[in-house]
């Protein structure tokens, strides 16, 4: 679903993805593991159409990042294309970035009703049904300000998954996190991951890699330094700053 292919992006003259392959099929999830500043969101945002890569390719689902094929040549999407796209991979961040003006419920709502036009009883009915999967069907009418952070964080998650997005994009979704309040975040992951979505999650939870993830890529200064099924790259490490990284988080 995602593939890869020798990826750069450079900010100015500082490349910050020097070369990155990978590939992520239909319903697994990698776990991206590394430093500050490796970059692992740049990455991410080069995914979901947030930063434009500055070489190789990115593809989404067939389809390379940015552009349209139509006949042998492509074009780059227009900024509607792209918002179309977008549209399509689900992103939750470190910081849940709900709207504050608005319940739970509506929040859910919102995307669906604005970007979709889906009508509001249909909007509504599927909300209710994502906030009872996250666990918060009764907080439904609660604003952001009375939920804890992993309520906020899981309201966070149904909004995205009510575009009904092919790929969701998790950045360290609970490294802002009371520690009580992890589990609950990374059970609602496990659902969706056990349910077939595909997932490429930004983590420091080696126990949810280990667990959940099919492929764990380890990064640094740019550049995949070791990729493999967690067993192996969390396990048994080949590349001693894997090592050294692995040592300092668990
Ligand atoms: P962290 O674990 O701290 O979130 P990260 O692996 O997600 O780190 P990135 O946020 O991808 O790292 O950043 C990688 C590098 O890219 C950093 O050196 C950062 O300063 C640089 N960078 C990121 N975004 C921009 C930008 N918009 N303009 C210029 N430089 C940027
Ligand atoms: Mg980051």
């Amino acid at each position: 679903l995602v593939e890869a292919r020798a990826v750069t992006k450079t900010f100015g003259r500082n490349e910050v993805l020097k070369g990155i392959d990978l590939a992520v099929r239909r319903g697994e999830v990698l776990c991206l593991l590394g430093p500050s500043g490796s970059g692992k969101s740049t990455f991410l945002r080069c995914i979901n159409h947030l930063e434009k890569i500055s070489g190789g390719e990115l593809e989404v689902a067939g389809e390379l990042v940015g552009y349209r094929r139509s006949g042998d040549s492509l074009h780059e999407l227009r900024e509607k294309e792209v918002a179309a796209k977008r549209a399509e991979i689900g992103m939750v961040f470190q910081r849940f970035n709900l709207f504050p003006h608005m319940t739970a419920l509506e929040n859910v709502m919102e995307a669906p009703v604005r970007v979709r036009g889906t009508k509001r009883a249909q909007a509504r009915e599927e909300a209710v049904a994502l906030l009872q999967r996250v666990g918060l069907a009764d907080k439904a009418d609660h604003h952001p300000s009375q939920l804890s952070g992993g309520q906020q964080q899981r309201v966070a998650i149904a909004r995205a998954l009510a575009m009904k997005p092919r790929l969701m994009l998790f950045d360290e979704p609970t490294s802002a996190l009371d520690p009580e309040l992890v589990g609950e975040v990374l059970d609602v992951m496990k659902g969706l991951a056990r349910d077939g979505m595909t997932m490429v999650v930004v983590t420091h939870e080696i126990g949810f890699a280990r667990e959940v993830a099919d492929t764990v890529a380890f990064m640094d200064g740019g550049v995949i330094v070791e990729y493999g099924p967690p067993a192996q790259v969390l396990g048994d490490p080949r590349e001693a700053r894997t090592r050294a990284f692995l040592s300092k988080v668990l």
